[in-house]
């Protein structure tokens, strides 16, 4: 006998990226919205059979969306904002639903731009989410009978398919309320939502839907007594309504003080992350009540190993052997929707790597063969086999020669205290520095990138492809380093920057140099609505075979007698932004990854580059989604860049930087970074700023972004002297740099020399004020 299975969602930008490839041409206007539906439905069929043939029985439907899952449950229940001008109780259309994720922008529009939902990761991951934003008046209406579609589309298929939500209290929990304690208002909204989703669960039941599965993420949170009452309001009023059986998902974390609470909701089913809680198991086993399912995801949806089934097979029968196996169901930790496709697109990498790799596609076939032999009685020759091989190909890893490297874990363990600090405190060290490096009052800089051209991509292209020689492509980088340079020397900037034109992306190309480090061909992961990345994988001990960045820091330094900024990305970002080996904590891999960097820092330093950028835009993003495992984390997080920066001599200037400014609660982390110089983003939202710098007294300088990247609007040097001088009074005017609010390569030459002009002129404004 098999134990029942259940997938939580799939991926759906298509194995091809398809659905990125549709949504961009719609929105070029080079397709019809029908060529997208259709595109739309193609993928769905398909998702929808793989999911079949591997055998699982609970597949889900309305897990796909043209742009975001949480944007699809505002759109559903009539959560649009005014100025998106729906009328309500209306269906919304497609082109206001795209509105909402992309809003419209001010430049090619006579009329006034109208501004997208806010984004922000969803839990955890590198996934995002548009905010649901709830006005003071807001009603509902179902307004979107996708859900319905969607079912009946998989119905006409053959296929029974689990309609998925979000969740009542989740849904209202991720969004934003107005008003002086936004509980207050959301507590009233949960009264009014209730009847909406019954109302649906009940046409999903009308239309052949014998379960939904139902996500409450928020239950892995910290939550209020209140909220918590919120979810016992919530579900007793839906266990009165006629709705399919409720499978109330809950994963990426712990339940912990919310176990009782998930156990005793009046569900049929409960899923929970046996991934990131495997402990928690058998508590949940003991407190469910004895009619309700419990759906184990012990094969992670997040990461990309393959499943060690001796690990959870334990997991797995001592869940049976506690509520029985006709009530156990296997699945994935959470929705495959954050894993690659599949492996098959695997053509050039390496086997005995690939062979450690599971996918969605492959994670599948993983839930099968668990439920199987968790359910097996007795002995089954194919299972044993499969067993056995899992258990040989766990053991290749763990013993693999590629995975451990001597010489990079002798070295870890030699770290002294030392080595996790400067020399001097900053007070000392920022004379030595100014002696050294001499600039002004409000030096200017910029954060690493210049415009990655058509051009630039365009060779770095026909150098993958053989079509540019080595020699052509480096005197192609040569010359547009050299003319980049040129123009800051020109302009007048301070401490001026390559450019990074030779880079394709701020991970990738690290661990392009780094051993420990695989790449993908295909191992697309969707980040929000067309985007996608592809995460390297980490999968051994990290080391650095030779200088990564010294050659164009050189080159660069040697063009100009103005200090060249060297320009690193730091270990917390490339950890958080790759698929990391989960053989050894996230810690142990950040310190390797340090080590390497600290070499790189000291190799630039030797060969004359006094100033050095290590960035860390992702710091903020590896926060534990629980308050309490907050400080463990930043502890590793602070010291790994102290690690990879403190090896420098008094006199070089260690600068980081960071593409957000909300650091209340991590603010005295960021201070012990120790580094000299951290440039932020503040362009759009200066009041942050003024309440965690200023009430922290935050010591090192600090560059405040006076030029919002982000938009394509390139401000005058009158209101970026404005956002200066609103930094000053907050922040002593010698410790305040001048530059733009995040690297320059998403923008154009033409918006960048003016804007550029703009912040050098309103730096020499500056100086002559004060
Ligand atoms: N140095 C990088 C750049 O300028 C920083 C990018 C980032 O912070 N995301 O592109
Ligand atoms: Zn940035």
């Amino acid at each position: 006998m098999s134990l029942k299975t259940h997938n939580l969602g799939y991926p759906r930008v298509g194995a091809r990226r398809e659905l990125k490839k549709a949504l961009e041409s719609y929105w070029a206007g080079r397709s019809t919205q029908q060529e997208l539906r259709d595109t739309a439905a193609a993928l769905r069929k398909a998702h929808w059979i793989t999911q079949r043939d591997a055998g699982i029985e609970w597949i889900p439907s309305n897990d796909f969306s043209f742009y975001d899952q949480t944007l699809d449950a505002s759109v559903l229940f009539g959560v649009v904002p005014a100025r998106f001008a729906h009328s309500p109780g209306r269906p919304v259309d497609l082109d206001t639903y795209f509105t909402m994720a992309r809003g419209i922008d001010t430049e090619n529009h006579a009329t006034a731009g109208v501004a997208a939902l806010e984004m922000t990761k969803w839990f955890d991951t590198n996934y995002h989410y548009l905010v649901p934003e709830f006005a003071a008046g807001q009603t509902f209406a179902l307004s979107s009978s996708k859900p319905l579609e969607e079912y009946r589309e998989a119905l006409a298929l053959g296929i029974k398919t689990t309609p998925v939500l979000l969740g009542p209290v989740s849904f209202l929990m991720l969004g934003k309320a107005y008003g002086e304690n936004p509980d207050d208002l959301k507590e009233m909204l949960l009264r009014d939502l209730l009847p909406i989703y019954a109302d649906l669960l009940g046409q999903l039941k009308s239309a052949g839907a014998e379960w939904a599965q139902i996500d409450e993420p928020c239950l892995c949170l910290d939550l209020t007594d209140r909220q918590r009452r919120w979810y016992d309001d919530a579900y007793r009023m839906l266990a009165g309504a006629d709705t399919p059986k409720l499978l109330l998902a809950t994963y990426f974390g712990e339940l912990r003080d919310n176990l009782p609470l998930a156990c005793r909701l009046p569900i049929d089913g409960l899923h929970i992350d046996a991934v990131r809680a495997p402990q928690e198991v058998e508590r949940v086993c003991d407190g469910l009540r004895d009619d309700v399912l419990l759906s184990v995801g012990v094969v992670d949806g997040r990461n990309i190993w393959r499943n060690d089934f001796a690990r959870s097979l334990d997991i797995l029968r001592t869940a049976r052997e506690s509520i029985g196996a006709d009530r156990l169901i296997v699945s994935p930790s959470c929705s495959l929707l954050h894993s690659p496709y599949s492996l098959k697109y695997e053509k050039a990498m390496d086997a005995e790597i690939k062979s450690w790799l599971a996918f969605a596609e492959e994670k599948l076939g993983e839930v099968k063969t668990l439920a199987r032999l968790a359910g097996a009685d007795g002995a089954h020759s194919e299972l044993d086999a499969a067993l056995r091989e899992n258990r040989a190909m766990i053991a290749a890893r763990r013993t693999s020669a590629r995975i451990h490297d001597g010489a990079a874990q002798a070295r870890l363990a030699m770290v002294c205290e030392d080595d996790w600090r400067r020399a001097t405190p900053f007070a000392e060290r920022v004379k030595a520095q100014q002696a050294h490096l001499n600039l002004p009052l409000f030096p200017t800089t910029t954060i690493g990138s210049f415009p990655q051209t058509a051009e630039v991509r365009g060779a770095r292209a026909r150098f993958k492809s053989g079509e540019l020689s080595a020699e052509q492509y480096d005197a192609f980088l040569e010359e547009q380093t050299r003319d980049a340079v040129r123009w800051q020397e020109e302009l007048g900037v301070d401490v001026l920057v390559h450019g990074e034109f030779e880079r394709n992306d701020m991970v990738e190309y690290f661990g392009e140099r780094l051993s420990g480090f695989v790449f993908t061909q295909n191992g697309w992961v969707q980040s929000y609505g067309s985007r996608c990345v592809k995460p390297p994988v980490i999968f051994g001990d990290v080391s650095r075979p030779a200088p990564m960045t010294l050659r164009w820091s050189e080159f660069a330094q040697s063009l100009t007698k103005l200090p060249m900024k060297g320009m690193l990305t730091g270990p917390i970002t490339i950890l958080q932004w790759s698929f990391v080996r989960d053989d050894q904590p996230r810690s142990v891999t950040a310190r390797q990854i340090a080590l390497a960097l600290r070499d790189e820092v000291r190799d630039l330093e030797a060969s004359g580059i006094s100033v050095i950028q290590i960035d860390e835009p992702a710091l903020r993003e590896g926060l534990p989604l629980r308050r309490a495992d907050r400080d463990a984390y930043l502890d590793w997080a602070v010291a790994a860049f102290r690690l990879a920066s403190s090896g420098v001599r008094d006199q070089t200037q260690i600068h980081t930087h960071m593409c957000y400014c909300d650091f209340n609660d991590i603010i005295q982390s960021i201070a012990d970074l120790d580094a000299d110089v951290i440039s932020i983003e503040t362009a759009r939202s200066q009041s942050e700023l003024l309440e965690a710098f200023a009430q922290f007294q935050y010591p090192n300088d600090i560059g405040p972004g006076v030029w919002d990247i982000h938009s394509p609007r390139a401000p005058s040097a009158r209101e970026m002297l404005a956002l200066l001088q609103s930094y000053a009074e907050v922040v002593s005017p010698e410790r305040l740099w001048v530059n733009p609010d995040c690297g320059l390569k998403t923008r154009g030459w033409e918006e960048v020399r003016p804007a550029m002009r703009h912040l050098i002129e309103c730096a020499r404004e500056a100086r002559r004020k004060w």
